[in-house]
């Protein structure tokens, strides 16, 4: 027996799909009662032109549709669309709705009419999210787990192939002392740290950067795009310092730390699991070096081709390893050649290249900020070693240090206070330090600068621009700053037998500093020439090869044991430390007798 239309409306109407068909004019000309749930009640009669700007269509990135792309345009274009899944958005972005939308020409109408029918397919999309979300996060933490980490790794290494050039980092978080945490505190506050832990990583990352928990007390982190090896040690820093804050768990302080294993990539990864094994494996050859932190794993490409960033991790260890030392040459006045203190010049004991001079290490040290730590050292080793040399021998009491620091140290906001804290550490009278610093310091922070020098100075510390002439060369500037002292460049001294106009320009800097109340230093005096001149230019105090190289600390005893005779029995008098025709055997290299 036929249906009658009202059984065939009824039945449409109690389908659980939106059905419509509308007329090549883009009228609707039949809808059941889903389609005006799914589209608002009463669905208007031309939703072509009515409906459009009612809703709007997205893909499933969430990009809206453009005219052509819409479903009705499509179905309209003669297309047949099979279950195809979009997002479905009223005009003003609310109520968003995953549908599935079939349709094709409408039997039985003129050409251009259609028949589609949308699924809410939103329940079903939700409980998919869901499901991935769990396959794909640790559930504690809600970060990314292993597989969706690998699966990130493994974008990137084809991303790499694209891209050929980009340098990436694998970080390999593990915690130090978190089962202690779990054993004594309960897995329960074991949990709580690891769900704050991962909220302060996160926020220390960059939203692109992709962290997860592998598991227990393990993390990892993927970097697509750095721009050198150092900054993935500068991420690791980072990190590591956000672990070790205190957790506030159970009303008390918890300290816990992490090793960080560093690979870098993409070099000749082709799988992700080899590249977090080797950041794992870099992780493990932490326990050997406690306090650093972090290790990156050093056979990898980029390491053996990138000798800075070997230098750089070199020196980074060689501060935790005590790999630095400091040198000492001899200032003496001119006019009698008696020495009046020293400069600290810091070497670096390199464990496979042998002692290396400055020049090979401080540049890298500006531009990592590693000169912080480095300048720190080199004080406080100063002094210290000056307060030995002054309690063992009488006739260095009064010797000054000159300690070198750089325009960096100078943007510490600490710096007068760590001064401070040296110096009561080791106990080194403030009087005989003088600080060496170049007139590039003075150029790069001015404003700030005077009032540091002015707290230095308060302290009873001598201040002195060292290279004086290689910079800015105005001693017109000199005056606002508090100094004590010029050192004359090297530069100047050398040509200065040879060169009238050197010479010139020699003597009215010496003369200028006069008038300012400067001290002059004249270094690099290396022949007795150099110095007959400065002698004669009546310039105080001389420093150079001539006199003595550098020489380390028990070389620099050595040299005033021999001059002070036995140095406990010796008084200090203004002749008895005289370097004049005596050689320096300890030095270096041959140190030049004056004539
Ligand atoms: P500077 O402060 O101007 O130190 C003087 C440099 O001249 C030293 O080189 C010294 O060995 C060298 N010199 C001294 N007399 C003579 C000479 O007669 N002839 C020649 N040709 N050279 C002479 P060094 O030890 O290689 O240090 C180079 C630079 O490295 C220093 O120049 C200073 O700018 C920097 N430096 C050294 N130690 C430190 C430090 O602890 N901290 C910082 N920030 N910089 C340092
Ligand atoms: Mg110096
Ligand atoms: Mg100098």
């Amino acid at each position: 027996m036929p249906l009658s239309p009202q059984i065939y409306r009824s039945i449409l109407d109690g389908l659980h799909e939106a059905v419509l068909v509308i007329d090549a004019e883009g009228y609707v000309c039949f809808s059941n009662a889903r389609a005006n749930v799914i589209f608002g009640d009463p669905l208007g009669e031309n939703w072509r032109s009515s409906g459009d700007a009612q809703r709007q269509w997205l893909d499933h990135h969430l990009r809206p549709l453009n005219a052509s792309e819409t479903p009705l345009e499509r179905l309209q274009a003669g297309q047949v669309l099979q279950a195809e899944e979009l997002i479905l958005v009223d005009g003003d972005h609310q109520n968003p709705r995953w549908v599935a939308v079939s349709g094709g020409p409408a039997p039985g109408q003129p050409a251009g009419g259609i028949v589609l029918t949308i699924q809410d397919i939103s329940p079903y999309k939700h409980r998919e999210a869901a499901l991935l979300k769990q396959a794909f996060h640790d559930e504690l933490t809600g970060l990314p787990n292993r597989s969706l980490f690998l699966d990130r790794v493994s974008h990137a290494l084809a991303r790499a192939q694209e891209h050929p050039g980009l340098l990436m980092a694998l970080l390999f978080i593990d915690l130090d002392r978190f089962k202690v945490v779990n054993d004594n505190l309960g897995h329960g506050v074991g949990n709580q740290l690891l769900i704050e832990l991962g909220s302060r990583l996160r926020a220390a990352l960059r939203p692109e950067d992709t962290l997860a928990r592998l598991g227990g007390d393990e993390f990892a982190v993927l970097i697509e795009d750095i721009p050198t090896g150092s900054s993935a040690i500068a991420i690791a820093e980072q990190l590591r310092s956000v672990v070790t804050q205190p957790f506030q768990l159970q009303a008390q302080d918890v300290y816990i730390d992490a090793s960080i294993g560093i690979a870098l990539g993409p070099g000749n990864y082709d799988s992700p699991d080899l590249w977090l094994r080797d950041a794992d494996t870099a992780m493990y050859q932490i326990k050997d070096m406690p306090t650093q932190g972090w290790h990156i794993f050093d056979s990898s490409l980029q390491i053996q081709q990138d000798q800075r960033l070997q230098l750089e991790i070199g020196l980074r260890q060689a501060l935790t390893k005590g790999e630095l030392r400091l040198h000492y040459q001899p200032i003496v006045t001119i006019s009698n050649q008696t020495i009046t203190g020293f400069e600290a010049l810091v070497r670096w004991q390199h464990p496979t290249r042998g002692l290396l001079p400055p020049v090979d290490f401080i540049p890298i040290a500006e531009e990592t900020g590693l000169i912080i730590p480095l300048g720190w050292w080199v004080l406080e080793e100063a002094c210290r070693q000056m307060q030995i040399w002054t309690s063992k021998y009488p006739a260095m009491a009064a010797f000054t240090v000159s300690v070198n620091m750089s325009s960096k140290q100078f943007t510490q906001p600490n710096l007068v206070q760590n001064v401070g804290e040296i110096l009561s550490r080791t106990g080194f009278d403030p009087h005989r330090l003088k600080i060496e610093i170049t007139e590039g310091v003075l150029i790069d922070n001015s404003d700030t600068i005077i009032t540091i020098l002015h707290q230095l100075k308060a302290m009873g510390i001598q201040l002195l621009v060292d290279d004086f002439g290689t910079g800015y060369s105005s001693l017109s500037y000199l005056h606002r700053f508090p100094f004590d002292c010029l050192k004359i460049d090297r530069s100047f001294i050398e040509n200065a037998d040879q060169d009238f106009e050197k010479l010139e320009i020699l003597q009215s800097v010496v003369r200028l500093a006069w008038n300012l109340g400067l001290d002059v230093v004249a270094e690099g005096i290396e022949t007795s020439k150099h110095y007959a001149q400065l002698k004669a230019l009546r310039c105080e105090l001389g420093q150079g090869y001539l006199f003595s190289r550098p020489l380390a600390p028990d070389a620099i005893e050595a040299m005033l044991v021999e001059r002070l005779g036995h140095p406990l029995a010796v008084q200090p008098s203004p002749s008895v430390s005289t370097l004049q025709n005596s050689a320096t055997p300890y030095a270096d290299s041959p140190t030049t007798q004056l004539p």
